[in-house]
Protein backbone atom coordinates (compact mmCIF):
# COMPACT_ATOMS: atom_id res chain seq x y z
CA UNK A 1 0.00 0.00 0.00
CA UNK A 2 1.10 3.86 -0.87
CA UNK A 3 0.92 6.90 1.00
CA UNK A 4 0.88 9.81 -0.78
CA UNK A 5 1.12 13.44 -0.28
CA UNK A 6 0.59 15.30 -3.00
CA UNK A 7 -1.66 16.32 -5.59
CA UNK A 8 0.62 15.78 -8.20
CA UNK A 9 1.83 12.63 -7.16
CA UNK A 10 -1.87 11.33 -6.62
CA UNK A 11 -2.88 12.39 -10.16
CA UNK A 12 0.24 10.67 -11.77
CA UNK A 13 -0.67 7.39 -9.82
CA UNK A 14 -4.33 7.90 -10.44
CA UNK A 15 -3.34 8.28 -14.85
CA UNK A 16 -1.30 5.14 -14.62
CA UNK A 17 -4.37 3.43 -13.09
CA UNK A 18 -6.95 4.64 -15.50
CA UNK A 19 -4.76 4.10 -18.28
CA UNK A 20 -4.46 0.07 -17.40
CA UNK A 21 -8.43 0.51 -17.34
CA UNK A 22 -8.49 0.18 -13.32
CA UNK A 23 -11.88 0.73 -11.75
CA UNK A 24 -11.09 3.49 -9.14
CA UNK A 25 -12.91 3.47 -5.89
CA UNK A 26 -12.64 6.07 -2.81
CA UNK A 27 -13.75 6.54 0.95
CA UNK A 28 -13.42 9.82 1.70
CA UNK A 29 -12.72 9.94 5.62
CA UNK A 30 -10.86 12.12 8.64
CA UNK A 31 -9.11 9.80 9.57
CA UNK A 32 -8.89 7.80 13.44
CA UNK A 33 -10.30 5.06 11.78
CA UNK A 34 -12.54 2.44 13.75
CA UNK A 35 -14.72 -0.24 12.70
CA UNK A 36 -17.51 2.29 10.59
CA UNK A 37 -14.38 3.20 8.34
CA UNK A 38 -13.40 -0.28 7.90
CA UNK A 39 -17.08 -1.27 6.54
CA UNK A 40 -17.10 1.33 4.23
CA UNK A 41 -13.70 -0.22 3.09
CA UNK A 42 -15.17 -3.54 3.12
CA UNK A 43 -18.45 -2.68 0.81
CA UNK A 44 -16.75 -0.86 -1.86
CA UNK A 45 -13.40 -2.84 -2.32
CA UNK A 46 -15.64 -5.98 -4.41
CA UNK A 47 -16.91 -2.71 -6.93
CA UNK A 48 -13.36 -1.43 -7.49
CA UNK A 49 -10.07 -2.51 -9.07
CA UNK A 50 -7.86 0.24 -7.17
CA UNK A 51 -9.43 1.84 -4.09
CA UNK A 52 -7.81 5.24 -2.38
CA UNK A 53 -8.20 6.15 1.19
CA UNK A 54 -8.38 10.08 1.38
CA UNK A 55 -7.38 11.15 4.89
CA UNK A 56 -7.93 14.47 5.72
CA UNK A 57 -9.36 16.73 8.42
CA UNK A 58 -10.53 19.31 6.32
CA UNK A 59 -9.76 22.67 8.47
CA UNK A 60 -13.40 24.32 6.53
CA UNK A 61 -15.99 22.07 7.69
CA UNK A 62 -15.28 23.40 11.66
CA UNK A 63 -16.88 25.64 12.75
CA UNK A 64 -14.86 25.46 16.16
CA UNK A 65 -10.99 26.05 16.50
CA UNK A 66 -10.94 24.43 19.36
CA UNK A 67 -13.14 21.21 17.66
CA UNK A 68 -10.55 21.59 15.18
CA UNK A 69 -7.55 21.00 17.33
CA UNK A 70 -8.66 18.06 19.36
CA UNK A 71 -10.17 16.41 16.54
CA UNK A 72 -7.92 12.77 16.71
CA UNK A 73 -5.25 12.21 14.55
CA UNK A 74 -3.39 9.03 14.37
CA UNK A 75 -1.74 8.28 10.73
CA UNK A 76 0.66 5.26 11.37
CA UNK A 77 -2.31 3.43 13.24
CA UNK A 78 -4.66 4.42 10.38
CA UNK A 79 -2.11 3.01 7.80
CA UNK A 80 -2.11 -0.05 9.44
CA UNK A 81 -5.99 -0.22 9.25
CA UNK A 82 -6.24 0.77 5.90
CA UNK A 83 -3.30 -1.90 4.70
CA UNK A 84 -5.33 -4.40 6.64
CA UNK A 85 -8.44 -3.70 5.33
CA UNK A 86 -7.24 -4.00 1.28
CA UNK A 87 -6.63 0.37 0.52
CA UNK A 88 -4.48 0.33 -2.42
CA UNK A 89 -3.04 4.14 -2.12
CA UNK A 90 -3.83 6.43 1.06
CA UNK A 91 -3.46 9.93 0.16
CA UNK A 92 -3.32 11.80 2.92
CA UNK A 93 -2.61 16.17 2.02
CA UNK A 94 -1.98 18.84 3.84
CA UNK A 95 -3.76 22.07 4.14
CA UNK A 96 -1.88 23.87 1.48
CA UNK A 97 -2.16 20.92 -0.93
CA UNK A 98 -6.15 21.38 -1.05
CA UNK A 99 -6.28 24.83 -0.04
CA UNK A 100 -3.51 26.49 -2.56
CA UNK A 101 -4.56 29.89 -2.04
CA UNK A 102 -4.60 29.53 1.77
CA UNK A 103 -7.41 29.39 4.00
CA UNK A 104 -7.44 33.21 4.80
CA UNK A 105 -8.92 33.51 1.31
CA UNK A 106 -11.29 30.48 1.59
CA UNK A 107 -12.96 32.25 4.25
CA UNK A 108 -12.98 36.20 3.08
CA UNK A 109 -14.64 34.13 0.09
CA UNK A 110 -12.12 34.96 -2.40
CA UNK A 111 -10.77 31.86 -3.84
CA UNK A 112 -13.62 29.79 -5.94
CA UNK A 113 -15.91 28.04 -3.22
CA UNK A 114 -18.74 25.82 -3.52
CA UNK A 115 -21.96 25.77 -1.55
CA UNK A 116 -23.91 23.08 -0.39
CA UNK A 117 -27.81 23.01 -1.59
CA UNK A 118 -30.86 23.44 0.79
CA UNK A 119 -30.59 19.67 1.84
CA UNK A 120 -27.98 21.10 4.46
CA UNK A 121 -29.95 24.16 5.56
CA UNK A 122 -31.46 22.19 8.58
CA UNK A 123 -29.77 20.30 11.66
CA UNK A 124 -26.15 20.41 11.44
CA UNK A 125 -26.35 22.73 8.82
CA UNK A 126 -27.80 25.21 11.34
CA UNK A 127 -26.20 24.01 14.40
CA UNK A 128 -22.94 23.79 12.60
CA UNK A 129 -22.55 27.20 10.71
CA UNK A 130 -20.66 27.16 7.49
CA UNK A 131 -19.90 23.27 7.51
CA UNK A 132 -21.83 21.50 4.56
CA UNK A 133 -19.71 24.03 2.81
CA UNK A 134 -16.99 22.91 3.79
CA UNK A 135 -18.17 19.49 3.40
CA UNK A 136 -19.44 20.59 -0.31
CA UNK A 137 -15.74 22.48 -1.24
CA UNK A 138 -13.83 19.58 -0.54
CA UNK A 139 -15.80 16.71 -1.56
CA UNK A 140 -15.89 18.43 -4.72
CA UNK A 141 -11.87 18.47 -4.87
CA UNK A 142 -11.98 14.84 -3.67
CA UNK A 143 -14.07 14.04 -7.22
CA UNK A 144 -12.04 16.87 -9.37
CA UNK A 145 -8.50 14.96 -7.76
CA UNK A 146 -9.42 11.37 -8.05
CA UNK A 147 -12.18 11.13 -10.36
CA UNK A 148 -13.29 8.00 -8.67
CA UNK A 149 -16.17 5.76 -10.37
CA UNK A 150 -17.63 4.89 -7.06
CA UNK A 151 -17.68 6.53 -3.53
CA UNK A 152 -18.43 5.80 -0.50
CA UNK A 153 -20.32 7.20 2.43
CA UNK A 154 -21.63 6.48 5.93
CA UNK A 155 -25.22 6.86 6.60
CA UNK A 156 -24.34 7.63 9.95
CA UNK A 157 -23.92 10.97 8.49
CA UNK A 158 -27.46 11.19 7.56
CA UNK A 159 -27.68 14.54 6.34
CA UNK A 160 -24.02 14.84 4.75
CA UNK A 161 -25.18 11.46 2.58
CA UNK A 162 -28.27 13.55 1.19
CA UNK A 163 -25.88 17.33 0.88
CA UNK A 164 -23.20 14.80 -1.37
CA UNK A 165 -26.15 13.38 -3.65
CA UNK A 166 -27.15 16.95 -4.33
CA UNK A 167 -24.27 18.02 -4.93
CA UNK A 168 -23.33 15.52 -7.67
CA UNK A 169 -26.64 15.60 -9.12
CA UNK A 170 -26.15 19.47 -9.23
CA UNK A 171 -22.92 19.47 -9.97
CA UNK A 172 -22.85 16.60 -13.07
CA UNK A 173 -20.15 15.23 -11.21
CA UNK A 174 -20.98 11.87 -11.96
CA UNK A 175 -19.73 9.46 -9.26
CA UNK A 176 -21.18 6.22 -8.47
CA UNK A 177 -22.76 7.03 -4.59
CA UNK A 178 -22.56 3.62 -2.71
CA UNK A 179 -23.79 4.32 1.21
CA UNK A 180 -22.87 2.13 4.33
CA UNK A 181 -24.91 1.56 7.32
CA UNK A 182 -24.29 2.99 10.09
CA UNK A 183 -22.03 0.34 12.46
CA UNK A 184 -22.71 0.31 16.29
CA UNK A 185 -20.44 -0.70 18.97
CA UNK A 186 -22.13 -3.69 21.41
CA UNK A 187 -23.39 -1.06 23.44
CA UNK A 188 -25.67 0.52 20.95
CA UNK A 189 -23.00 3.64 20.32
CA UNK A 190 -22.21 4.99 17.16
CA UNK A 191 -18.94 4.04 16.30
CA UNK A 192 -17.23 7.27 15.43
CA UNK A 193 -13.77 9.01 15.80
CA UNK A 194 -14.84 11.59 18.59
CA UNK A 195 -15.91 8.40 20.67
CA UNK A 196 -12.08 8.39 21.62
CA UNK A 197 -12.28 12.21 23.41
CA UNK A 198 -15.10 11.10 26.02
CA UNK A 199 -12.75 9.94 28.56
CA UNK A 200 -15.12 9.31 31.78
CA UNK A 201 -18.13 10.22 29.75
CA UNK A 202 -17.99 6.93 27.66
CA UNK A 203 -20.90 5.37 29.52
CA UNK A 204 -23.23 8.17 29.68
CA UNK A 205 -22.88 8.34 26.20
CA UNK A 206 -24.67 5.59 25.69
CA UNK A 207 -27.94 7.35 26.62
CA UNK A 208 -27.98 8.54 23.39
CA UNK A 209 -28.33 5.55 21.29
CA UNK A 210 -30.72 4.12 24.11
CA UNK A 211 -33.19 7.01 24.01
CA UNK A 212 -33.49 6.84 19.96
CA UNK A 213 -33.67 2.94 20.35
CA UNK A 214 -36.70 3.67 22.91
CA UNK A 215 -37.94 6.45 20.87
CA UNK A 216 -38.21 4.17 17.52
CA UNK A 217 -40.02 1.93 19.22
CA UNK A 218 -42.67 3.72 20.49
CA UNK A 219 -42.80 5.74 16.96
CA UNK A 220 -43.21 1.99 15.09
CA UNK A 221 -45.88 1.22 17.26
CA UNK A 222 -48.08 3.88 17.01
CA UNK A 223 -47.16 6.83 19.63
CA UNK A 224 -47.31 10.32 18.94
CA UNK A 225 -44.26 11.47 17.39
CA UNK A 226 -44.33 14.80 19.00
CA UNK A 227 -44.77 13.34 22.53
CA UNK A 228 -42.07 10.58 21.69
CA UNK A 229 -39.51 13.21 20.47
CA UNK A 230 -40.11 15.60 23.67
CA UNK A 231 -39.66 12.68 26.31
CA UNK A 232 -36.25 11.67 24.31
CA UNK A 233 -35.22 14.97 24.48
CA UNK A 234 -36.29 15.15 28.01
CA UNK A 235 -34.82 11.97 29.04
CA UNK A 236 -31.86 13.12 27.98
CA UNK A 237 -31.35 16.17 29.39
CA UNK A 238 -32.46 14.36 32.98
CA UNK A 239 -29.27 12.96 32.80
CA UNK A 240 -27.08 16.10 31.77
CA UNK A 241 -26.49 15.27 27.84
CA UNK A 242 -27.57 18.07 26.12
CA UNK A 243 -29.59 17.75 22.86
CA UNK A 244 -29.19 20.26 19.88
CA UNK A 245 -32.21 18.23 18.16
CA UNK A 246 -33.94 15.08 17.99
CA UNK A 247 -36.31 14.69 14.77
CA UNK A 248 -38.38 12.41 12.81
CA UNK A 249 -37.48 13.61 9.03
CA UNK A 250 -38.73 12.49 5.92
CA UNK A 251 -35.58 10.09 4.32
CA UNK A 252 -35.17 11.74 0.96
CA UNK A 253 -36.11 15.63 1.52
CA UNK A 254 -34.59 15.96 5.68
CA UNK A 255 -38.00 17.70 6.11
CA UNK A 256 -39.73 17.10 9.75
CA UNK A 257 -42.39 15.23 9.98
CA UNK A 258 -45.37 14.12 12.52
CA UNK A 259 -47.22 11.79 10.51
CA UNK A 260 -45.83 9.03 8.08
CA UNK A 261 -46.24 5.69 6.33
CA UNK A 262 -43.32 3.50 5.05
CA UNK A 263 -40.02 4.45 6.47
CA UNK A 264 -38.28 7.68 8.33
CA UNK A 265 -35.12 8.70 9.61
CA UNK A 266 -35.06 9.74 13.40
CA UNK A 267 -31.76 12.54 13.38
CA UNK A 268 -30.29 13.26 16.56
CA UNK A 269 -26.87 15.61 17.95
CA UNK A 270 -26.56 15.78 21.69
CA UNK A 271 -23.46 16.89 23.49
CA UNK A 272 -21.67 14.47 26.02
CA UNK A 273 -19.73 16.72 28.38
CA UNK A 274 -17.32 18.89 25.77
CA UNK A 275 -17.64 16.08 23.12
CA UNK A 276 -20.81 16.21 20.07
CA UNK A 277 -22.05 13.35 19.04
CA UNK A 278 -24.79 12.62 16.36
CA UNK A 279 -26.97 9.77 15.92
CA UNK A 280 -29.49 7.89 13.64
CA UNK A 281 -31.62 5.12 12.82
CA UNK A 282 -34.54 4.26 10.33
CA UNK A 283 -38.35 4.51 11.43
CA UNK A 284 -40.61 1.96 9.84
CA UNK A 285 -44.56 1.62 10.08
CA UNK A 286 -47.09 -0.25 7.88
P1 LIG B 1 -15.31 10.80 9.14
O1 LIG B 1 -13.90 10.30 9.16
O2 LIG B 1 -15.96 10.88 10.47
O3 LIG B 1 -15.48 12.04 8.30
O4 LIG B 1 -16.13 9.68 8.38
C1 LIG B 1 -15.76 9.23 7.10
C2 LIG B 1 -16.87 8.40 6.53
O5 LIG B 1 -17.11 7.29 7.40
C3 LIG B 1 -18.19 9.17 6.42
O6 LIG B 1 -18.83 8.83 5.20
C4 LIG B 1 -18.97 8.68 7.61
O7 LIG B 1 -20.36 8.74 7.44
C5 LIG B 1 -18.49 7.25 7.73
N1 LIG B 1 -18.68 6.74 9.10
C6 LIG B 1 -18.26 7.31 10.25
N2 LIG B 1 -18.69 6.60 11.32
C7 LIG B 1 -19.42 5.57 10.82
C8 LIG B 1 -20.15 4.48 11.40
N3 LIG B 1 -20.23 4.33 12.72
N4 LIG B 1 -20.76 3.61 10.59
C9 LIG B 1 -20.71 3.76 9.23
N5 LIG B 1 -20.04 4.76 8.62
C10 LIG B 1 -19.41 5.65 9.40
Amino acid sequence: MQLIRSVKEMRSDLDKQRGAKQRIGLVPTMGALHQGHESLIHLIRPEVDYLVLWLFVNPTQFNSPDDLAKYPRQLDRDLEVAREAGVDVVFAPSVEEIYPDGLERYYAGHSVRVHAGDCSFGFEGAHRPGHFDGVAHVVTCFFNIIRPDVAVFGEKDFQQVKVVQQLNRDLHLGVELLIAPLKREASGLALSSRNALLGDDAQLALSLSRALFRAKTRIEEGDDVAEVLAEADASLRRESIEPEYIELVDSMTMSPLTHFEGAAQIVAAANVGTVRLIDTMQVRKQ
